[in-house]
């Protein structure tokens, strides 16, 4: 795959998917920004670790949800490279109950943390593509996000609304040949699906046509096609790597 631009800000990027999208896209030959908000030493190890394979990586500390720093953080880049040529909003968080017992504070800060800050994201990164007259962000929605699931109302509209604020995007860009897609990962293999019961684990394995959980890293090469000019053409998509589970 081809990139025509050289680097690449990753939310979130510090573990689990970000840091497969990060070492993947540096596999690629971009410039990784690797975003984090806490362990520095996991994004220091994974900046560490993509050098020593002869990538380039960059660690930026920021609280996605948090307006003033994302656009700071943004700036710099812009001034460190002279571009920003890519985004992924991966940040994401989950906090699961019932619906009758959650409290509106429980959906509004899952809302904030997932959809708010890929709003953020996505202006910024439009104001900046818009003058360079290219870019491309991909945002990680959920399978959630298209079917819905019991326990997560909050997780549920915060990924159906990157969805539909992401074709939104779309639109918006496109004159500036900057592109917004999405990626709705099913399950995969990381810290956020671990705390899942065995039995939950079960049911969905046995519905998976493919029978697995995902690897991060085929949500990591998804997102590189969707960046790179291989999917010149692709914009206000949502490309499912689920398995199977839902098509
Ligand atoms: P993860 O292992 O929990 O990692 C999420 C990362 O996001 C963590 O490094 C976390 O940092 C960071 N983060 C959360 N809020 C942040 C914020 N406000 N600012 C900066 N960083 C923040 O989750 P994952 O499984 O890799 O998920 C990555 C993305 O894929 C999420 O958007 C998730 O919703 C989506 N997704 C995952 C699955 C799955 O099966 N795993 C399925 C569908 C969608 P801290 O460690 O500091 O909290």
């Amino acid at each position: 795959m081809k990139f025509s631009g050289k680097n690449v800000l990753i939310t979130g990027a510090s573990k689990s998917i970000g840091a497969e999208i990060a070492k993947v896209l540096a596999e690629y030959g971009l410039k990784v920004w690797i975003n984090y908000r806490s362990r520095p030493e996991l994004a220091d190890a994974l900046k560490q670790e993509i050098e020593s394979e002869g990538g380039k990586a960059a660690t930026i500390c920021f609280d996605a949800t948090d307006e003033a720093a994302f656009v700071e953080a943004i700036a710099l880049i812009v001034e460190s490279d002279g571009e920003l040529a890519y985004l992924v909003n991966n940040a994401g968080v989950t906090n699961d109950k019932l619906a009758l017992r959650m409290k509106t504070e429980d959906f509004v800060n899952v809302i904030d943390a997932n959809l708010k800050s890929c709003f953020i994201g996505c202006r910024e990164a439009l104001k900046v593509m818009s003058k360079q007259r290219m870019g491309s962000v991909v945002n990680i929605a959920s399978i959630v996000g298209e079917r819905g699931n019991a326990g997560q109302t909050n997780y549920a509209a915060s990924k159906g609304g990157m969805i539909a604020m992401s074709k939104s995007f779309a639109y918006e860009g496109a004159s500036r040949n900057v592109r917004f897609n999405c990626v709705t990962p099913g399950f995969i293999q990381t810290d956020m699906t671990e705390v899942l019961k065995d039995e939950i684990k079960e049911y969905y394995i046995q519905n998976i046509p493919l029978g697995r959980f995902g690897h991060a890293k085929e949500i990591a090469q998804s997102v590189a096609f969707l960046l790179s000019d291989s999917s010149s053409y692709i914009t206000g998509e949502v490309l499912k790597v689920n398995g199977g589970l839902y098509m």
